[in-house]
């Protein structure tokens, strides 16, 4: 058998397996060390009680033949679907219905599984800082060409994030045929406004390309005016597929749901240039590839929707963008030029000293016993910068913000 050979080149490890071994060995050296982790990419705020009954009874249906689910729907329960279509979208005076909702396990899984439905000659852009995964599953599907000594693919679009534009990359002047963006961003904090998410549906448009839009932290935008779903902006439902999850928003990581919005009105192209329905091709691709998400775990993202959930999930976002804020001034009154920590969980700060990020996480590491991200992890754009999360507690926060105070 001979094997896929594009896993070959990928990079040798994973970025957030590095820092846990480089975290590792550091508390190895030093036992007594009171490290305080501030490169948290994990919640840490345990599930709502009210998920948690919804949960307990539908763990109780699985055991009586009468409420017993075996297979469920492959697209999700419509319980599921119809809550997120009517909260989510209508209720924000937006267009979706519950036959375009795709609950998922998680955003991470169809990133990468919605390679199945465009062609493999596909140019793909991805922003420069971003999220690692978006560049890996382009190596990964043999869409991302070779790699340059700086780590640059070929075949890849970066979208530049710098201090000047304030992270929010521009649109290109080459062509791409899917654009993934991520607003609020990991790692920057970064959200897009409504003119420059506009801009990107006119690309799209002209470019007949498509736009993956990741709000995976979409409940954390909590100021008036910016857009929480790329549908917000006219024409985004022809050229955009929008990816969610109940991950950050709910404390998911470790339960796996999500869902990703695949409108009618998106078409794609195919080798005779007539346009085919993308809804289509990823409901064949889910009812071939996957079994659906699990009953239980969808009972307990429905009971987000109750009025107890929206508390729960407004008291835990508080929690962490008030964990956000507090770095973001804290840092900036070390000296450290930040970005994000409003709208967001995550403060990207530029080395003060102009350092490289790995050598910054080293001093960190060493002078404050702090853990950060380092942000060249994130690509090329990011060498010189930082990521801190508001996602560990606020006394482990203010304990880690006063190690600044000199
Ligand atoms: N998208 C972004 C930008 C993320 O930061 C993450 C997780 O950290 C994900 C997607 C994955 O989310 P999920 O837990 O739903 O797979």
């Amino acid at each position: 058998m001979r094997i896929n050979d594009n896993f070959e080149k990928l990079p040798e490890s994973y970025l957030f397996s590095t820092v846990a071994r480089r975290l590792r060995e550091y508390k190895e050296a030093h036992p007594d060390a009171d490290v305080i982790r501030m490169d948290i990419g994990d919640v840490t705020v345990p599930i709502a009680e009210c998920v948690l009954e919804a949960m307990h009874k539908a763990v109780d249906d699985m055991g009586r033949a009468e409420t017993f689910h075996g297979y469920g729907p492959e697209q999700g329960y419509d319980f599921l679907r119809n809550a997120i279509a009517d909260y989510d979208y209508k209720q924000r005076g937006i267009e979706i219905s519950a036959d375009e909702i795709f609950i998922s396990d998680g955003a991470k899984s169809d990133l990468g599984n919605l390679g199945d439905i465009y062609s493999e000659e596909s140019i793909v852009a991805v922003a420069d800082p971003g999220y690692p995964v978006y560049a890996d599953t382009a190596v990964m599907s043999g869409r991302a060409g070779e790699q340059d000594a700086d780590g640059r693919w070929s075949r890849i679009v970066y979208l530049e994030g710098n201090a000047e534009n304030g992270f929010k990359p521009s649109v290109p002047d080459v062509h791409a045929d899917v654009v993934i963006l991520c607003s609020p961003s990991n790692p920057t904090g970064a959200v897009f406004t409504r003119a420059e998410l506009e801009a990107w549906v006119e690309y799209a448009e002209r470019e007949k390309a498509i736009i993956i839009y990741d709000s995976a932290y979409e409940a954390f935008v909590t100021e008036e005016g910016v857009p929480r779903s790329i549908y917000e902006i006219p024409g985004a439902e022809r050229v955009a597929i929008e990816i969610r999850s109940f991950s950050k928003t709910a404390g998911f990581t470790g339960l796996r749901c999500g869902y990703t919005v695949v409108p009618a009105a998106l078409k794609g192209y195919n080798k005779d240039g007539e346009e085919v329905s993308l809804r289509k091709l990823w409901n064949r691709r889910q009812t071939t590839k996957f079994n659906g998400a699990s009953y239980i775990i969808q009972r307990g993202a429905a009971a987000l929707y109750t009025p107890a959930g929206r508390e729960a999930i407004k008291r835990t976002i508080g929690l962490y963008l008030e964990n956000a804020k507090l770095i973001r001034r804290s840092m900036e009154a070390a000296g450290f030029e930040a970005f994000g920590g409003e709208n967001s969980p995550y403060v990207w700060l530029k080395s003060p000293e102009g350092e490289g990020s790995w050598d910054l996480f080293t001093k960190l590491l060493e002078e404050k016993q702090i853990s950060c991200t380092p942000g060249v992890g994130f690509g090329e754009a990011g060498e010189g910068y930082i990521r801190l999360t508001g996602f560990n507690s606020p006394e482990n926060t203010m304990r880690a913000m006063s190690r600044f105070v000199k």
